[in-house]
């Protein structure tokens, strides 16, 4: 490619709208343009750079047996009432009519679209086990899109959809998954962990995240520093504390706490820590039963939504704002307790394991102490409900945890059986018997690995990519457009390494040298040849690499070879992590 052919627009000034350093360098690299909230153009370079983890993509999906094909984007809302998702999917579900008033939805994903082409095709044991992917642009109406192509509304994702005939075969394919998944992130030069997930709106029993480390990452990722063990925060779970406690119940006390409503507040007027009280949190519920809850956490914890949300099958939740605890409970928000509400009460498991405890009374101005679960009240669930905190021990070895960043790139869920009975995706197995199939589904966020892989890699003067999914491998400065020795030699090299297979840009633009370096920097190209004044002088040209500002000098026969090598080391260094 020469680049004074090559569309690629970039801009000096950082534009205003990007607030994370991805979103800026791949606007200002000229890689994509914004059409409107969260759909973008993905110009010629930025293009270039989706196809090479499609690729990669697609060779490791290839690889670990699942096939491609490509369902419609346009989706009928009869197959999605089918599994109870049209109504329950929310807003980020974009629905429509079309000419004849038939309700469509344009595809957020895909279980539903394949289980009916699977369900109509299998009948068998013997067709089983089937793994179908496809790479296609994706619309979730996205509340809160941002950060350019990390959390767009049309977005370029691959699912994969596996059907098997029992569990252990589903684990089989769960498995290949993983690893594929390792595969696929390693080869694209990415630093990432795989982690314990919710499953979220999807539904199913068990799942991962592939997180690429990155101080921008939207999600926390709770991470042991003694052993293996990772989750996504929402996910991070807390044990029971296994001893009882045997402190003696003392006699509930009804105390005057005039004016004080916050945790702070009241223990201080108490002179008692904050683990020696108990908070009494409304919640308000869609879907689940959707009626309102009352969570109990101790004094200096926080609920965990997503805990709560799966405890109570709810499709949302909402903490009821102070007017709303007074019309639901009829106490004043400050001094909510336990004993006497009337909603249901569900409580952390390590307030099951406190004794003589403060909670509001349920009256204005006044609090309980020395209260007790089970003497004084009883709740309708116990449940790991709370945040994960610093002081937490690692729920598998009891080591150390620690917090870290993180932009999900990839999940992979066991889904079981709950889109094929729903939707009647059924076989024959061996002994004649009708089962449903066993499913799975695997999410890879094609163009948010773009936008993850340069959070993780750039400077302050551009995109440092990976050389695996760079949009081209080698930029070849031509220095001296006006000089004849150097222009036969840039347009040699140019040839010569073509010839070779290599990806090469060749910067023959009719601009200043500064101009030029600076563009090469900031596309990120991993490796630049500058063939200037000193090949007349001293017959060489200069080879830099982008990431870690390595020059060599050589004579120009010698560049193909030596870019060949470094390229192969490159890709051979990442397949060895
Ligand atoms: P998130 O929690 O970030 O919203 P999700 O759980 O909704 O993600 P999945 O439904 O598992 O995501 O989708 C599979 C993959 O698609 C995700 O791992 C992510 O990499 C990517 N993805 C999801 N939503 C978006 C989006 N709005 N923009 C870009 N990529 C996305
Ligand atoms: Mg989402």
């Amino acid at each position: 490619m020469r680049y004074s052919q090559t569309f690629v627009p970039t801009l000096k000034e950082t534009p205003a709208e990007a607030d994370v350093v991805s979103h800026r360098l791949m606007l200002r690299a000229g890689y994509i343009r914004k059409l409107t909230a969260g759909v973008y153009t993905y110009l010629p370079f930025g293009l270039a750079a989706i196809r090479k983890v499609e690729r990669i993509v697609r060779e490791e999906m290839n690889r670990a047996g699942a096939q491609e094909l490509l369902m419609p984007m346009v989706q009928p809302a009869d197959l999605w009432r089918e599994t109870g998702r049209y109504e329950k999917y929310g807003p980020e579900l974009l629905r429509f009519k079309d000419r004849h008033d038939r309700e469509s939805c344009l595809g957020p994903t895909h279980e539903e679209v394949i289980t009916d082409l699977v369900r109509g095709e299998v009948r068998s044991y013997r067709q089983l086990p089937l793994n179908l992917y496809q790479i296609q642009s994706k619309f979730r109406d996205e509340i809160r899109p941002r950060f350019g192509l990390m959390r767009g509304r049309e977005f370029i994702m691959k699912d994969a959809y596996s059907f098997d005939v029992d569990d252990e075969q589903a684990s089989v394919s769960y498995q290949k998954m993983y690893a594929a998944y390792q595969r696929i992130f390693t080869r694209c030069g990415l630093q990432f962990r795989a982690v314990e997930a919710d499953s979220g709106s999807i539904g199913g029993s068990f799942s991962h995240e592939f997180m690429v480390l990155a101080k921008t990452g939207e999600d926390t990722l709770v991470v042991c520093k003694s052993c293996d063990y990772a989750a996504n925060v929402e996910k991070a779970a807390i044990n029971a504390l296994s001893v009882e406690n045997q402190d003696p119940m003392l006699d509930l006390e009804k105390v005057e706490t005039p004016g004080k409503r916050k945790v702070t507040a009241v223990c201080d007027f108490l002179g008692i820590g904050a683990d020696k009280l108990v908070k009494t949190l409304v919640y308000k519920v869609t879907g689940g039963d959707g009626q309102p809850v009352a969570v109990l956490v101790r004094g200096d914890r926080e609920v965990q939504e997503v805990k709560l949300k799966n405890l109570l099958g709810a499709a949302d939740l909402e903490l009821a704002e102070d007017k709303e605890v007074f019309d639901i409970t009829g106490v004043p928000t400050g001094y909510l307790g336990p004993i006497g509400l009337t909603i249901k009460v569900v409580a952390d498991h390590e307030v099951a394991a406190m004794r003589n405890f403060v909670v509001g009374a349920g009256e204005k101005n006044y609090h309980l102490r020395h209260v007790n679960m089970g003497r004084d009240f009883e709740v309708a669930a116990i449940a790991d409900l709370r945040q994960i905190a610093d002081d937490d021990p690692c729920p598998h070895c009891g080591g150390k945890l620690g917090q870290i960043e993180g932009i999900e790139v990839g999940h992979i869920f066991k889904l079981g059986t709950v889109y094929s009975a729903a939707m009647r995706a059924v076989f024959q197995d061996q002994d004649g018997q009708e089962k449903p199939m066993i499913m799975g589904c695997y999410g890879i966020g094609v163009s948010r690995i773009v936008a993850a892989a340069i959070e993780q890699n750039h400077d302050e003067n551009g995109i440092i990519f990976p050389v695996a999914i760079a949009p081209s491998q080698v930029i070849i400065l031509n220095l001296g457009l006006k000089d004849a020795v150097i222009t036969e030699a840039a347009e040699l090299l140019y040839t010569q390494l073509q010839a070779q297979g290599v990806e090469v840009l060749l910067d023959d633009r009719d601009e200043r040298p500064g101009a030029k370096f600076k563009d090469a920097d900031l596309l990120g190209i991993p490796f630049r040849v500058t063939v200037g004044a000193r090949l007349g002088k001293e017959g060489v040209v200069e080879i830099r690499h982008r990431r870690d500002g390595l020059t060599v000098e050589l004579v120009p026969d010698q560049v193909a070879l030596y870019l060949l090598n470094q390229i192969a080391v490159a890709g051979s260094a990442v397949q060895e992590r």
